[in-house]
């Protein structure tokens, strides 16, 4: 499909308003969406925010931010998608939720318009087998944060056609981001790798063989990670963190993935990382504090 002029992001939280900043600085128009009006104003303001920072250490131009920013139009309903070319689902990792999404676009959106999700974990396959547009479906995995990191996954289901591959690898080219191609098994490649790890980081923390920050040094002077396992789950999100423990657990059958009940001790307590203030650190003061 060529002529991709419109993106349409659903969900307008750390991955969406990322996706939604990365398109609009491409030169598509950009339907940005969230059923919390609240999450769409911040969304904005988190855009707004990071693409004068971009000015400020002269990634891009003064003009370029505000052309992009002009570009970015806020949506309540997906009733708007109806102009959409594209759109790309990065709504909270919940299969019910995603699906709910796409059965609201499909009567919206025209029959030879694309789905994407940005799934971290969920069947590329399943997701699309329940639209009405499989072959036109795809997975499209982008990293945090989106504006800095390089990386995009392209997870084609059983179904996706060639056109829709194509077109998916092409917006990620303008996006100016690199492709690694993924087969459609739980959890794809980076997060495969990297959710056992931090899983193991909080098994590391619950059986009390070391503190948040030792763990956290450890790995970052030990093994040279930019970031430690707690402080990048927390920045991750633990409530995505666990979701895609349960689809690696789920989807593999294997004990190796189970979650460790501290990571959903967190979850439950709604100390679900940075974004809510609260995670292995707690954030709500000048310096992040470890909260064990
Ligand atoms: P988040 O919690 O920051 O944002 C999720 C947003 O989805 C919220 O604003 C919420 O209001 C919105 N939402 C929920 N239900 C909705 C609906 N029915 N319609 C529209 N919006 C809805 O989560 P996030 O970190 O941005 O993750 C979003 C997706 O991206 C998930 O699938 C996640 O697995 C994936 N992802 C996350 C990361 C990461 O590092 N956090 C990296 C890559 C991919």
């Amino acid at each position: 499909m060529t002529g991709i002029r419109t993106i349409g992001v659903v969900g307008a939280g750390q991955m969406g308003n990322g996706i939604a900043h990365v398109c609009a600085l491409a030169g598509y128009d950009v339907l940005l969406n969230d059923v919390s009006a609240e999450r769409l104003e911040a969304g904005v303001a988190t855009i707004s925010r990071n693409m004068d920072r971009q000015v400020h250490r002269e990634m891009i131009s003064a003009d370029q931010r505000s052309a992009a920013l002009k570009r970015i139009r806020t949506v309540t309903a997906l009733t708007e998608f109806g102009d959409v070319d594209f759109a790309i689902e990065a709504a909270t990792e919940k299969e019910d939720i995603k699906k709910k999404i796409f059965d609201q676009l499909c009567p919206v959106m025209r029959k030879s318009a694309i789905l994407a999700s940005n799934t971290s974990s969920i069947s590329i396959t399943r997701l699309g087998s329940a639209t009405d547009r499989p072959e036109r479906f795809i997975g499209l995995h982008f990293m945090n944060p989106v504006p800095l990191m390089q990386l995009v996954e392209v997870i084609r289901g059983l179904a996706t056609d060639q056109e829709t591959y194509d077109a998916a690898v092409s917006i990620v080219e303008k996006l100016g981001k690199h492709v690694t191609n993924a087969e459609d098994f739980p959890a794809f490649i980076v997060n495969r790798v990297l959710m056992p790890m931090i899983n193991e980081a909080v098994y590391t923390l619950y059986e009390g063989v070391g503190t948040v920050e030792s763990i956290d040094t450890a790995m970052k002077l030990g093994a040279n990670h930019p970031m430690g396992p707690l402080e990048l789950a927390d920045f991750i999100g633990l409530d995505t963190c666990l979701s895609i423990m349960q689809v690696l657990h789920d989807g593999l059958a294997d004990t190796k993935y189970r979650p460790c009940p501290l990571l959903v001790k967190y979850v439950e307590a709604g100390w679900v990382g940075k974004k809510a203030g609260r995670g292995f650190y707690d954030y709500r003061g000048d310096v992040p504090v470890p909260t064990r």
